[in-house]
Parts: structure tokens; sequence; C-alpha cells
């Protein structure tokens, strides 16, 4: 009988803004298979916390950028406008920032490398080492693959990556000129190798995901990208493309009661220091606090303002201006509403505000 860990059958679901093609039914299982009951342990905070079943005195998911700039302009990402200016975080920086990380969740908590190109930073690996080594259950890297070659791939899976997450959006040379930029060649092959290594490694781990975000430019690549992906990596997912258009105008939308995850679990700090309660490009807006002035990550998260966010989400009203925006930027679903890209001019606001 299969169980959630079987790698025989592919799986169909449905998540927030994403659809996943999946060999497990739960992927987190395998992870759980090798790290054991903390590792579970963890989960159950991440998924009760995001239910905002418990409250949490210190996240369990935190997403640190090392460098400010990724070698990629994708259209639909407001790297397009502003790649970032190579700011990398010190070592000292990361270092005090992953032990209270540590300290304060007991390991049981994730790191996610996750803004940016991270392959950028040539000491990603001993980043991720020095995580393990600090206990911290669950490492995630999100790339585009590029800067992925065997060396690498070898160095990531030694080093303790848990979960590895591959931006790809294409099926064909063509479109991935339009979505991405670079040579699909070289990211497939890096990607292939990295589940060849892996498997002659003898490791279960990291999971790894491409993903595909929907957009007018590649939409009709959709099963071809399924049929490719699902067959060699742990899952395929397909996430809806968010509207950033207008990310640096806040417009007074009304929304209706909403519910956002990130206040109740997450924290995100960028390489300059500052530190926000999500991974939301719309977090530019909320700085709540900057590790060159002290703050920890702990403090922000139980702060008044990650506080208020949290009663906000809670309560059902009053939400805040900027999470507003960020409800109301629409999901560009296939086939339903053209994407506005980025990359062309800004588009005007909807209505008069
Ligand atoms: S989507 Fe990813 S790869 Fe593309 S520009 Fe943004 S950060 Fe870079
Ligand atoms: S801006 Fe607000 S709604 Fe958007 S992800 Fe962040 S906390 Fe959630």
């Amino acid at each position: 009988m299969a169980d959630a860990t079987t790698p025989s059958a592919f799986t169909r679901s449905r998540r927030h803004r994403q659809d996943r093609i999946s060999r497990y039914e739960d992927p987190n299982e395998i992870i759980a298979r090798v790290k054991g009951e903390r590792f579970r342990e963890y989960r159950r905070l991440f998924e009760a916390s995001g239910r905002g079943e418990i409250d949490l005195d210190y996240p369990v998911d935190l997403s640190i950028e090392t460098i400010d700039y990724c070698n990629y302009a994708c259209p639909y990402c407001p790297r397009v406008l502003d790649r970032g200016d190579g700011t990398r975080m010190d070592d000292a920086t990361f270092r005090r920032i992953v032990d209270e990380f540590a300290e304060g969740t007991g390991g049981l908590g994730a790191i996610g490398f996750d803004s940016g190109e991270p392959l950028l930073d040539k000491t990603l690996e001993s980043k991720i080492a020095y995580i393990d080594a600090k206990g911290i259950c669950d490492i995630i890297v999100t790339t585009n693959a590029v800067y992925l070659t065997p060396d690498r791939a070898r160095r990531l899976i030694e080093a303790g990556v848990t979960k590895l997450h591959i931006s790809l959006d294409a099926a064909t040379q063509e479109t991935y000129t339009k979505t991405r930029g670079g040579s699909l060649e070289n990211v497939e092959r890096n990607v292939r190798s990295f589940m060849q290594i892996r498997e002659e490694m003898g490791s279960l781990l990291p999971i790894v995901r491409c993903s595909f975000v929907k957009s007018e430019l590649n939409a009709h690549e959709i099963e071809s990208f399924a049929a490719r992906w699902a067959p060699i990596v742990d899952y395929v997912e397909f996430q809806d493309c968010i509207d950033h258009s207008r990310l640096d105008t806040l417009y007074d939308y009304p929304v209706e009661p909403f519910w956002c995850h990130y206040p109740f679990q997450s924290v995100t700090l960028n390489a300059k220091g500052d530190i926000r309660p999500c991974c939301s490009f719309y977090n530019k807006h909320l700085v709540f606090g900057r590790v060159a002035d002290g703050d920890t990550v702990g403090g922000v998260f139980g702060g008044e303002r990650q506080k208020e966010l949290r009663r906000q989400f809670k309560e059902g009203h009053d939400f805040d201006i900027v999470c507003r925006n960020c409800r109301v930027a629409p999901p560009a679903s296939l086939g339903i509403r053209p994407q506005p890209l980025l990359r062309e001019a800004a588009l005007p606001p909807r209505g008069k505000f």
C-alpha cells in the first residue's frame, strides 16, 4: 500500500497559487526519514503557526540573502528593474544571525537562500555547512541553476542542503530566451547532472523541485515541461505569476478579509541587514529592523510591528496598506489574464485613488 513517501506514483495537488506533480505525496516525509523526529516537530510547528493555531515566540522560518544580485533579469521579476548592487553580507553578521536562530529555535526551523541568485555566493556551501552543524533541520536553496556545476552539486549535497528549488519556466530555448534569457541547454544539463550526482552519492537529499512560473510567454509549454521533468526530479511545481508592476506605489485598495501566514512564522533578512516579516517583494515597504541598529531576528518577530500584522490577519480587518497591495496584485493565472511584464512600460494604476 502506498504511503506518503511512495515514489512509484505521481501525485497532483493544488496549493496556494501552485500546482504540483510529485513522485512523493509529501516530500517533507522523505527529509523526515533522514533527519528524524526533530524534522517532523519543526514541520508541525511550521504548519500550525502558519494556520494561526499556535503563537510562536520565535520564527521557524528565516530567509537570508547573502548577496544582493541576480545574474538574470526575468521580465516578471522586480530584479529586471533593479538587479541589486552586489552588497554581500559579511561573515560575522551571517554567523551571528545563524547562531541566534539556532538558539531561538533549538534547531527546529528552516533557513532559506531564496533571494537574488544564491550560487553567486562562492562561500554558499560553507554557510550551509555552518547552518547544518548548528542542527537546523531544513536548509533550502532556490536557484536558476546557471552555476549549478557538477562540482557545486557535490559540495551542496555534502554541505547538507535539504531542498533545492530550481526555477526553469520553459521547455524550449525560444521560450527560455523570453522568460529568463540564458542557455536552456546549460541549465538542463546542470539539473540532470545534479540528479545523477545525488544518486551516485547515495543521498536522498536534497529534495529537488523544478518550477515553472506561468505567464503568457510560456503557457503553451506546461505539458511538455511536466513530461520532461516530472520523471527526473522529485517534483514539478507550476506557480501563478504575480503582478509586481505596481510595487513602488501603494494604492488604497479595499480588500476582503484574507490570511497571510508569513508574519506568524517568518522573518527575512537581506544582504544589507534589513529585517522584514516576509519574502514578498512588497516587503521593501516593511523594514521592521536593521542589523546595523542592533536589531535581532527574535526582536523583530516579537516586536510591535510584526505583532500588529498578526493582529490584523487574526481579526480580519484594518489590513496594512502594504499587505492590501500585495494581496490585490492578482495572479495572472494560466490563460486567464495577460501578465504585465515589468520589462515593458509601467502600467497605470487601476481606478482612481
Ligand atoms: S526570477 Fe529569479 S532568476 Fe529571474 S531575475 Fe528574479 S531572482 Fe533572478
Ligand atoms: S506584504 Fe503582507 S500580505 Fe504580503 S506576504 Fe508580506 S505580510 Fe503577507
